[in-house]
Parts: C-alpha cells; structure tokens; sequence
C-alpha cells in the first residue's frame, strides 16, 4: 500500500489520524495523544490499537493514570502542561518527556528526578513564540541560555524545543519561527532532534513546518469534559 494512502473511514479516529501524520511528515512525525481529563480506559483503549505515546497536563492525574495502567509496560508518558516548582522531582521521575520547561529554577529539581528514576529525562524548552506576556514559555532571546544551562545539567536530555502560538495570530508563521529556531540550536548543540507543536486545529501547517511531535486530544478523543 502506498504511503499516502490514508487508512480507510471506518477506521478508528486514532488509527486515521496515525496514517494523516504519517503521511503528511513522511514518518518525521509522531502523533502524541494528549488524554488530560480522558479516562485511563480512554487511554487503554488507544494502547490498544497501537498508540503509545501519551501527553498530559497535570502531574497528579498523571500519576492516577499511571497507575492503572501500570500493567502497561510500554506506554510513554509526556508531560506538556505548565510545570511548578514543587512538582518537578516528581514530574521527573514518572514522565519520559517533559515538553514544558521554561525556566533555569526548575532544573536541580528535574535532575535530580531524572536520577531518581535512573534514566535520562527527555527536555523539551517551551518558547512564548508570540511574545504574549501572559503565556509560558521563555522568549526567543532566551532559548540559548536555557539551552545551554540543561546541556550543563546531569541526567537531562535536551532534544528541542515546544510552543503553543496564539491561534487568533498566525500559527503558520509561528511554526516558521519556531522551525528557524530550531534549526539555529540544532547546529549548536548535539542531539536537537524535536520540535512539538501543532494540536487538533492545526497540525498540518505545523507539520509542513517541521515538527517532530503534534500534539492531539480534541481530533482524537471529541471533545472534553
Ligand atoms: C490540551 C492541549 C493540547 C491538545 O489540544 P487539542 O486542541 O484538544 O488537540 C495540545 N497541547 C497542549 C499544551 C495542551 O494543553
């Protein structure tokens, strides 16, 4: 079967969704399944047909999940939701990937959950790319600093960067800046090989742009709460 074929309607919201970024990446992008405020069943369910890879927003209804669902060996855990201070040894320690650091105060707590759990935690840096003040994320200017400083810290893997554009601006030209910056720090530094960004309303142009991760619930999940 050819690559751009897309799997065929009756299939499940996820595996069509799968076979979409896969085809419009050429397999450079992976879906992550973002489950905040789903079930673990929800989750289970999409393990199930395949999916392994699974964003939330809050730490400790990440922590319930993972727990019924501990009998789930495989299952990759990210964490794309605003970090607090007091939750990042913990965060560290039960995700595989924290897209969300934005800041040089969380780093000791990170690595020292990294080390906690005894594997390199994998560290994306959130960058406010529409320079909004109210959002998270350090401003462009800012990504070399805290890049630098993750690469400096032990048991931290710094693989790229994450942005949420404000989608009343232009996404598309958000996820060009975006790409641009991470073309400038992936020919700094060693191991820069992602780029999260894109949700349900606009994933393609992001993937266009060069992600590596979009990050999905609506599209895949209906609608929450
Ligand atoms: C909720 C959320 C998403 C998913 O958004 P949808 O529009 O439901 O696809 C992606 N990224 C972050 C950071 C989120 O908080």
């Amino acid at each position: 079967m050819s690559g751009l074929q897309f799997a065929h309607a009756q299939s499940s919201p996820c595996a069509r969704l799968r076979a979409q970024v896969e085809s419009l990446s050429a397999g450079r992008c992976r879906l992550l399944a973002v489950s905040k405020l789903q079930s673990a069943e929800a989750i289970r369910a999409l393990h199930a047909e395949g999916q392994r890879a699974f964003g939330e927003n809050y730490v400790q209804e990440a922590l319930t999940k993972q727990a019924l669902l501990a009998d789930l060996a495989d299952l990759e855990w990210h964490l794309i939701g605003p970090l607090q201070s007091n939750k990042a040894r913990l965060a560290a320690a039960r995700f595989d990937w924290i897209h969300s650091v934005d800041r040089l105060r969380l780093l000791p707590a990170l690595s020292a959950g990294a080390q906690d759990r005894a594997r390199a935690l994998n560290v994306l840096i959130q960058v406010n790319v529409d320079d909004e003040a109210s959002k998270h994320g350090v401003l462009p200017a800012a990504v070399d600093d805290l890049a630098d400083a993750i690469m400096h810290t032990p048991h931290l893997r710094l693989r790229g960067l994450m942005a949420i554009p404000d989608p009343a601006r232009d996404p598309a030209a958000a996820f060009a800046r975006m790409a641009g910056l991470q073309r400038t720090l992936a020919e700094r530094l060693e191991g820069i090989d992602s780029l999260s960004m894109g949700m349900s309303a606009d994933f393609p142009a992001a993937i266009a742009a060069g992600a590596t991760w979009v990050r999905i619930g609506t599209a895949l999940f209906g609608k929450r709460g």
